[in-house]
């Protein structure tokens, strides 16, 4: 089997690998490789063909088809070279191991750009009791069904989870003429983007159930009904207020999970609330060699944070590559009160503006969003209104990135509910 030798190699070619690879190749690296186990470019957009991508990136709005296509494009105008049909399977050394139907490829590199994406939680992670009929789904898997091969999944259709996936397929399987009879959410909160909830749920009478969940399920062959209860503020089920929903079919959109068996091969250190790598701003993780973007990172609300995040982490890998990237010491980068993570963890104190992005742990009004390091506040900005739902970004200048000590903090004070 062919061998190949390339100074970055990209894993994944979805919108964050395509963007990192091109990127690398504009910032002088000479050959650069992307491995995706399927046989089209494109990853999670392939199936997303409703509108909203690209509005921040490209300033209009495309479907997930056209945004794709648009990176795809632009990633053969750059001759980036595609393996596809091809997985990788493991991180030795400065090697990539992948296998495809002609069997294993080693590839060796300068710097690695980790692009995996995430994948679905699935029922066997939330332990539903009940029995294990037909008609369960989780909601990606549902959207390639019905929007790559044209199926009909059910006729009445229960959603567990508030999800930005989640509210579009409500929307999606009621263009389909399927009645969509409740999106059901734990929290007391919606878990996706608010615009979402407006095109999604509200423009077709959904109603929407905060702070209640799915007790139990019930069906021998398909699902028959789901029993939903409300919860308590610790989110227990309160059983003596719990009612049946009838129905056919259970979609689960219930959270994503970054895909990072791979990284796990090269022992990256790996946050424990992202689940993705911890990483500096230039998305460099503790292998100075490898670098990582996209939902294998931390998982995203737009596509377009996705493309600038790739952009950095594929012009850092090109310059590692070529010896011109110094690492530098790093300081900690903490998600203080108010916020739940903050990408990136560590922060290396040298020239050029710092991207901080960041979730808010509960919704609130008139917030204040803060960067600290042991000086004092070095930026903060006030907003409206802040969901967990939402991705929020500061950037630092490289005046003051450079000159910060100790540790930075962000966090976020809300002034009303
Ligand atoms: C249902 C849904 C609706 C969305 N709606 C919107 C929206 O309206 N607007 C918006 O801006 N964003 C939206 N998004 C978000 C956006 O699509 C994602 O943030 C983005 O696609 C993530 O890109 P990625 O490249 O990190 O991951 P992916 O697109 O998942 O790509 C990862 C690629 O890596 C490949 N891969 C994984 N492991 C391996 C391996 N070991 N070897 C080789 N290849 C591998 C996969 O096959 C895949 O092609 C939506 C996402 C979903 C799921």
């Amino acid at each position: 089997m062919k061998d190949y030798d390339c100074n970055v190699v990209v894993v994944g070619a979805g919108p964050a690998g395509m963007a990192a690879a091109i990127s690398a190749k504009k910032n002088g690296a000479q050959r650069v490789i992307i491995v995706e186990r399927e046989n089209r470019t494109g990853g999670i957009l392939k199936q997303c063909i409703h509108a909203g991508f690209g509005l921040q990136y490209f300033g209009e709005e495309l479907t997930g088809p056209e945004y794709a296509e648009r990176f795809s494009n632009l990633a053969k105008e750059n001759e980036i070279e595609f393996l596809l049909d091809t997985t990788a399977l493991e991180i030795k050394d400065k090697t990539l191991v992948c296998v495809n139907t002609r069997g294993i490829i080693n590839i060796r590199f300068g710097t690695l750009v980790l692009a995996m994406g995430c994948r679905e939680r699935t029922r066997a992670n939330l332990t539903i009791p009940g029995s294990r009929p037909a008609g369960i789904y989780t909601a990606g898997t549902a959207q390639k069904l019905i929007n790559v091969y044209g199926h009909k999944i059910g006729k009445e259709v229960v959603i567990l989870g508030s999800g930005d996936i989640g509210m579009i397929m409500a929307r999606r399987l009621s263009l389909q003429g399927v009645k969509v009879k409740a999106v059901i959410e734990i929290m007391p909160y919606l878990a996706g983007l608010e615009r979402n909830k407006v095109q999604c749920l509200d423009d077709f009478n959904i109603p929407l159930m905060l702070s209640h969940t799915i007790v139990d399920i019930t069906g021998i062959d398909r699902v028959e009904k789901v029993t939903v209860a409300p919860v308590d503020e610790n989110r227990k089920p309160i059983m003596e207020k719990a009612e049946t929903i009838d129905c056919d079919t259970l979609l689960l959109s219930v959270g994503l999970i970054p895909e990072n068996e791979l990284t796990r091969t090269a022992d990256v250190a790996l946050s424990g609330i992202t689940k993705g790598a911890t990483v500096n701003q230039y998305k460099q993780t503790d292998k100075p060699y490898i670098f990582a973007c996209g939902n294998v990172l931390h998982v995203n609300d737009l596509v377009d944070h996705v493309s600038h995040e790739s952009e950095d982490a594929g012009k850092f890998a090109a310059l590692y590559a070529a010896g011109k990237l110094d690492k530098g010491a790093e300081i900690p980068v903490e998600a203080g009160e108010g916020v739940r993570y903050v990408c990136p963890q560590k922060m290396v104190c040298a020239d050029g503006n710092v991207d901080l992005y960041f979730r808010t742990l509960v919704p609130g009004r008139n917030t204040t969003l803060t960067v600290s390091d042991d000086t004092g506040v070095l930026l903060s900005k006030k907003l409206i209104r802040t969901t967990p739902g939402t991705i929020e970004k500061l950037t630092l200048s490289g005046e003051k990135a450079k000159n910060a000590s100790g540790r930075l903090v962000v966090s976020a004070e809300h002034k009303g509910a």
